[in-house]
């Protein structure tokens, strides 16, 4: 994949580096027992360690850590037995403890790595330096009056795992690409429900650019992009910004950049020299974190199978293709749609394929258009294999299947019904076929005599007259067949 950025007199490749912050699916917070769903009506979840009345203290949720041992295990990454919680001091309006608790110098997690893929089979490994938790911060609500902020702490000591990664990435495309499987993972782990919109998942990009081979770039850092159409245009938009800066002569200072999404630009935030002075510490009110080998082993035996082995699977048992194995795995619930019609239907192992191509481009259409997700698809795994089979068995034509596909999704009926009441089995009979044929050679006799003159792409022309006698049920084939030996 080649990512080099054509500007005014030369190439520069781009440089990201991505600091994700995820939410940990669990019911309650990292250090305290109130609940942590999403919507509820503002501090209605607040207990007062969360609110930080003078006194309180933080009980740690082992649930959570088994969350971060588990996301670390499917990042394939380092999972330290010692690590330590510290505070991140800082003020803001959200933040009533004055700092948050983090962890800085021993992380729970170590390296790690995940594999992104590209459509022309390629891949790419970008590596992983860490995995900590920490706390989220309340919110400010700017918006419910005109003269004053209020704040809502349902949201203040939730745990989130931010997953920092090595400056790996070098294209929008591939920062998109390694988020996407970053949420693909930690879907399938369960340790976070991924939702980008609810802000689950949110990210800061750090950016550079460089002429290839040389020294890294000096990089600006956007914060908290929660799509990821805003990550692909503020990427694209710095990248240039930063070029053009270079190009004509000037330096790209350190700073730290909000993006604007109805202007689709970046502005600064803050520059290098007011940046924080955290002033880390280790917590005094909760001990290093220690994790057996019997702990870890246990979180080890429930990491289901992951989006990486499942394509392998695809691959080697039904022969797909490294990108369409990619398609189906990157969403668990397309996946799990997907062995749930192989599941069904043994004897479609060897047609896998087709009904891939069902599935990504039929089935995505028309659950897009009516905004359905595919574990509620009124076509079930069970039908759409039946459908698949009624093509392969030239029960009835590829065009008359997307008919019937349609009826099935509107009427929730089984493709077999369809096809008997409607009477859309496909004609095979060779009578039956050359009766039409014989009525439609009587009917144009003047582009008979044509075609025999010469003019054979009239073929084409008697195939389709012939198709609608039939509406659409002969089968191509054997027309086609007939067709010929009759003309000639
Ligand atoms: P800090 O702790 O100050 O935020 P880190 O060294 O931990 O800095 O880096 C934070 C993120 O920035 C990481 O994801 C890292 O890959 C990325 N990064 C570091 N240097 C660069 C660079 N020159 N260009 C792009 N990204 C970078
Ligand atoms: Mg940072």
């Amino acid at each position: 994949m080649s990512s080099l950025i054509q500007g005014k007199f030369s190439k520069w490749e781009t440089v990201i580096g991505l600091e994700i912050h995820a939410q940990i699916k669990s019911n309650s917070k990292l250090f305290s027992s109130s609940s942590t769903k999403f919507g509820s009506s503002p501090n209605s979840q607040v207990s007062l360690f969360d609110a930080a009345m003078p006194g309180m203290l933080p009980v740690i949720n082992e649930f959570c850590i088994k969350q971060a041992v588990k996301t670390g295990l499917g990042l394939k990454a380092k999972i330290n037995r010692y690590s330590v919680f510290d505070r991140k001091n800082y003020f803001y309006a959200d933040l009533p403890q004055g700092y948050q608790i983090s962890q800085y110098k021993h992380p729970i997690i170590g390296e790690g790595a995940v594999t992104i893929d590209f459509k022309d089979g390629s891949s790419k490994d970008i590596r992983i330096v860490r995995l900590h938790l920490e706390q989220d911060a309340g919110k400010s609500l700017h918006d419910q009056n005109p003269s004053k902020t209020y704040v809502d702490l349902n949201r203040s000591g939730v745990a989130l795992m931010e997953i920092v990664s090595e400056p790996d990435l070098n294209s929008s495309h591939e920062a998109s690409l390694y988020i996407t499987k970053i949420r693909s993972i930690l879907m399938y782990l369960d340790t976070c429900d991924g939702n980008m919109q609810e802000g689950s998942l949110r990210t800061d990009v750090n950016i550079s650019v460089r002429k290839p081979g040389e020294e890294l770039g000096t990089r600006c850092e956007i914060k908290n992009l929660n799509s990821i159409k805003f990550i692909k245009q503020a990427i694209e938009y710095e990248a240039m910004r930063q070029i053009k800066i270079i190009e004509e002569g000037g330096i790209i200072e350190q700073n730290t950049l909000l993006f604007n999404p109805q202007l689709g630009k970046t502005k600064p935030m803050r520059s290098k020299e007011e940046a924080h002075d955290y002033r880390y510490f280790p917590d005094p009110d909760l001990l290093p974190l220690k994790l057996e080998d019997d702990f870890i082993e246990i979180i080890k035996k429930d990491i289901p199978e992951l989006p990486d082995e499942r394509k392998k699977r695809y691959i080697n048992e039904y022969k797909l293709s490294n990108y369409d194995s990619s398609v189906l795995t990157i969403e668990k619930s397309i996946s799990d749609y997907f062995d749930k019609v192989l599941g069904c239907h043994q004897d479609l192992k060897k047609s896998a394929k087709l009904v891939v191509n069902w599935i990504t481009s039929e089935l995505f259409a028309i659950l897009k258009k009516n905004e359905v997700e595919i574990h509620n698809s009124p076509i079930t795994p069970y039908n759409l294999g039946q459908l698949v089979k009624l093509i392969i068995s030239n029960k009835i034509s590829g065009k008359i299947a997307k008919d019937v596909f349609e009826d099935m999704y509107k009427n929730s009926l089984s493709p077999e019904e369809i096809v008997n009441s409607r009477g859309l089995a496909q004609v095979t009979n060779v009578k039956e076929i050359e009766l039409i044929i014989d009525q439609i050679l009587k009917l144009n006799y003047d582009k008979v005599n044509d075609y025999k003159a010469g003019k054979t792409k009239l073929l084409g022309f008697f195939v389709g007259q012939a198709m609608q006698i039939s509406k659409g049920k002969a089968n191509p084939k054997i027309l086609n067949d007939i067709l010929i030996k009759k003309l000639s």
